[in-house]
């Protein structure tokens, strides 16, 4: 059996699919955006994803296609199908990844606990939301955000005339009730097209200026029925929107102890690199597998306590690599991970995993790893 994953996007998450690959076998071609990006090691093709021609040539020779973001236009997407590739996630699924005023109106459909939310086209609809919900509110472009940028706090719908003023047509900004959480937790969940589901344990993600800076596995001070309704909240996700492969579902914990989802994604997350070096199956193989619709993999973790910290922005003078002796010299339970990026101020460039039995000694481990890399 040869099996051939064709990867869209040539970032860090295909870049981290490659080594699974190797691994267990699979064959993995990348279309890449440019030359010499993160995953420029498995590009068997440059182009641009949002040009219908250009992802149907890349996937001719592949068994199924997949992606390292959510950005391929639900057009391309479509042609895809029609040629019978078989594309997982699915464009059905994918489209509310896509769009967060869809997912919004789709979880409510599913009777998925989220913020209070609102569709508003106009400054005083804005303006009414905020006023009922206490003069505060988090505005959002639908599509195209990430890393925080496209997620604004306003007092005053002022403050979004610009992104109101580009609105076209029947376009609507997402406002959101302001939640006040106590912190937030990711929980991840692999889905095969055939249904069988493998649930992640829940993590907690720090964010630092709407950018992840790190993750504890599992989320610490964690109840039982914390961890249940998580995992119940991430499986009822992955069946009601029909994701295939990993999905992520960021969550709120807020001060009266729910749990609501902030967003999706349906690709490897940030917030599980800790499973590569802290699950039995990293979520990079997992994803390789469930596209494949092969059986799941073991998704425990090996040691009580995984961290993961990443590494932002870089070093400016001399490169990653120049770093590595000393980390390995200091740190050598620490297992580093870099994407061949150049450094720019708070871009992902990197992350380290450390993991053991006492949480503050792991903690304080992939930090100080982390720390060597910084400028
Ligand atoms: P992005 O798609 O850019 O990652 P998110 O929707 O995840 O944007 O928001 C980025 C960050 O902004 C979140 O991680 C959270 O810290 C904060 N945030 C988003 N929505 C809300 C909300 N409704 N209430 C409070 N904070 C929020």
């Amino acid at each position: 059996m040869s099996l051939k994953v064709g990867v869209v996007g040539g970032g860090q998450l295909a870049r981290m699919m490659i080594a699974p690959a190797v691994e267990i076998g699979i064959e993995l071609r990348v279309l890449a955006e440019e030359p010499g990006m993160a995953a420029a090691l498995a590009a068997t093709a440059v182009g641009d994803y949002r040009d219908a021609e250009t992802v149907l040539a890349f996937a001719r020779d592949v068994d199924v296609v997949t992606f390292d973001h959510e950005h391929v236009p639900q057009d391309v997407l479509a042609a895809l199908v029609d040629a019978g590739v078989a594309v997982h996630p699915g464009p059905a699924a994918l489209a509310f990844a896509q769009d967060k005023l869809r997912m919004r109106a789709r979880l409510e459909e599913l009777g998925m606990p989220q913020p209070e939310w609102a569709a508003v086209a106009d400054a005083a609809q804005l303006q009414a939301f905020v006023d009922a919900h206490g003069g505060r509110a988090v505005v959002k472009t639908p599509r195209g955000g990430y890393d925080g940028k496209g997620v604004r706090v306003v007092a005053d719908a002022g403050e979004a005339a610009d992104w109101l003023a580009a609105l076209s047509g029947d376009g609507r900004l997402l406002v959101e009730e302001l939640v006040d959480f106590t912190r937030e937790l990711a929980q991840q969940v692999a889905r095969r097209p055939s249904g069988e589901l493998r649930p992640y344990p829940v993590v907690e993600t720090v964010q630092r200026d709407g950018v992840c800076a790190e993750v504890i596995a599992p989320a610490p001070h964690a109840s039982e029925r914390l961890v249940a309704v998580a995992a119940e909240i991430g499986v009822g996700i992955a069946e009601g929107l029909g994701v295939t492969g990993m999905l992520a579902v960021e969550l709120f914990e807020t001060t009266d102890d729910r749990l609501l989802v902030n967003e999706l994604a349906m690709r490897p997350h940030n917030s599980g690199h800790w499973s590569q070096d802290g699950a039995v199956t990293g979520q990079f193989e997992q994803h390789l597998r469930a596209v494949l619709d092969l059986p799941l993999g073991d998704p425990d973790p090996r040691a009580p306590w995984s961290v993961m910290v990443n590494i932002l922005g870089g070093p400016a003078e001399d490169s990653l690599a120049d770093r590595l002796p000393r980390v390995f010299e200091e740190h050598p339970a620490v297992k580093v991970h870099t994407y061949g990026k150049a450094p720019r101020p708070g871009r992902k460039v990197g992350h380290v995993n450390a993991a053991g039995d006492d949480l503050d000694a792991v903690v304080y481990e992939a930090r100080a790893a982390a720390s060597l890399f910084a400028d």
